[in-house]
Parts: C-alpha cells; structure tokens; sequence
C-alpha cells in the first residue's frame, strides 16, 4: 500500500481538510522527526481523531551563503518508509514552484525579535530565520493546522515559530518535541551523515559542554566552562551562551533559561542546547 502522497495543496484539500496536526520537516528523517511524528499522533487523538501530516520540503530561502543547499541530504525513499512506519495520514512533497508560486524570493512579514537577538543564528546565519518564518507560514497557509510540532532541538527557531504565530494571529497552537539523542549523547541531525568518523567523536564535545554548564547556577562561570570544554576538541565555536529561554535575550531575573552552542566540525555545522540550570538533560 504505502503512505499517501501528496504534492500540491488541491490534492492535500481533498484529502486532509483543515485542522490537522502537521509536523514540517526537510526530510533526511531519523528517530528525532519519527518521535514528533508520535508526539503529533497523540496530540491527533486528543484532537478527536484529527489527521497527521508531515511535509518534506527542502526549502531554498533559509540556506544562507555559508549553507551549502546542493549537499543538504535528500532520501525521498527512505522517508516515506519512516512515515509509513509512525503511521503518519499523509505526506506532503510539494515542488518548490507549489509552495513558492510567484519565485523564490524571501517575501515575510517583520521577524519577530527572538530571531535576531544579537550572537545567536542570526549572526552565523544572517536571513537564515526570515526563510524559515516565510516557508512556515506559507506551509501553515498550505497545511491550515490546527496544531504543528517543533523539535527543541532547533530551540531559537521553536521561540521564533511561537512568537510569529501569536504576532501573526494564526491561532496555530505550537507543541514542543524534546531532543533525541544517539546513545553517546549526540543530538540527532540530518547532518551528522556527513561527519567522518573523527568529526563525529570531536561533536561529543557539544553534550559534554551542555551538561558542564549545567552544574553551575552561574550564568558567567556556566559559560567559560562551555568554551573550556569546546576549547578541548577540534570545533569552531560560533557561540556558546546561557539565554533567557523565551526571549533569547540575556539572563536577567529569567524564569528559565537555556544554554546554547553552535560549532562547526569539519565542514558540517552543529547546534545543540539544554535547559541550564540542570540535573538532566532537557
Ligand atoms: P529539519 O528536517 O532538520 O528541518 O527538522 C524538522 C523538525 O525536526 C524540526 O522541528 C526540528 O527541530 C526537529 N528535529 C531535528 N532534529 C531533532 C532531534 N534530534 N530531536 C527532536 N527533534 C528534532
């Protein structure tokens, strides 16, 4: 039988309808998109039986100058059987002509605060968030959910998303997916494939920095920690930082707060966070 597939938004009408819960994903699945594939079956049945969509959209506009877009991986295949597998209603695999009608320009509305807050993404990836803002909305326009799941994963992009929603008046309620993890505490990405054996073992240092940081309560010392610890292995650091948790701003009477790293191993950039202070993982 197989997944359903559909490509364009007349067939997706027919068969889905609004209201559904829908998980946005460029593909590459591994278990961190199968486990919001889950989250988002369970948050379907507490809808009443709502259906589950996930989409698999290489998106062009938020792959900045130092993202190299031809070597993002592509494993059509591979994806359908993971869908099939969670037991997903449909896959959506627009062209980009679908989704992008009137050409591939970066068109969005003014980027909520969270995504250029100064040393983050931003800064590494400038205009990497206004692609990202336009392609979800514009999939949210497609889709028309009712609810959509997040990784924490990519945890500036989550508060981007939420923030956008509530500036925009989407009414989309947004449901946060936790990190997955290979054993050795390496956060999952579609990117990890193209990491040789030595990168791989020198992007544990990643985890070993977050959980460093989290034994201190001390935003200050929290992050020279971070930077020792990177400083070990053979990373580029882009930022290691401890930020309010919502905003991204800086700590300051925060109610929670996270911790944030980004590196680049090798040709492959990496990004991992956690919540800080901490006893475990979050
Ligand atoms: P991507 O295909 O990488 O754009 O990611 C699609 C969705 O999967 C995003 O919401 C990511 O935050 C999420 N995601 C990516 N990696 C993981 C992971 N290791 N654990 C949980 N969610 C993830």
């Amino acid at each position: 039988m197989g997944v359903r597939i559909v490509r364009t938004v007349k067939e997706l009408h027919g068969e889905i309808g609004a209201g559904s819960v829908f998980v946005p994903t460029m593909g590459a699945l591994h278990e961190g998109h199968a486990s919001l594939m889950r989250i988002a079956r369970q948050e379907a049945r507490r809808r009443g039986g709502a259906k589950c969509i996930v989409s698999v959209f290489v998106n062009p506009t938020q792959f900045t100058e130092n993202d190299d877009l031809a070597a993002y991986p592509r494993t059509l295949e591979a994806d359908l059987i993971v869908c099939e597998r969670e037991g997903v209603d449909a896959v959506f695999v627009p062209g980009v002509e679908e989704v992008y009608p009137r050409g591939v320009q970066v068109r969005v509305p003014s980027l909520p605060n969270v995504a250029t807050e100064p040393g983050l993404e931003d800064r590494c990836r400038p205009g990497h968030f206004a692609g990202v803002c336009q392609v979800v909305l514009r999939l949210f326009e497609m889709v028309r959910p009712a609810a959509a799941v997040f990784g924490e994963k990519d945890w500036q992009q989550l508060q981007v998303v939420r923030a956008m929603v509530k500036q925009e008046g989407l009414g989309i309620e947004i449901v946060p997916g936790p990190t997955v993890r290979d054993a050795d505490g390496l956060a999952l990405s579609s990117r990890n494939v193209r990491l040789g054996l030595d990168e791989r073992r020198a992007a544990l240092v990643l985890n070993r920095a977050l959980v460093r940081a989290g034994r201190t309560a001390d935003p200050a010392i929290a992050e020279g920690s971070m930077r020792d610890e990177l400083a070990s292995s053979a990373v580029e650091v882009e930022y290691a930082v401890i930020r309010d948790a919502e905003t991204l701003g800086p700590v300051e009477g925060s109610r929670t707060c996270r911790a944030l790293v980004a590196v680049r191993v090798g040709k492959v950039r990496l990004i991992d966070n956690a919540r800080w202070p901490m006893n475990r993982m979050g």
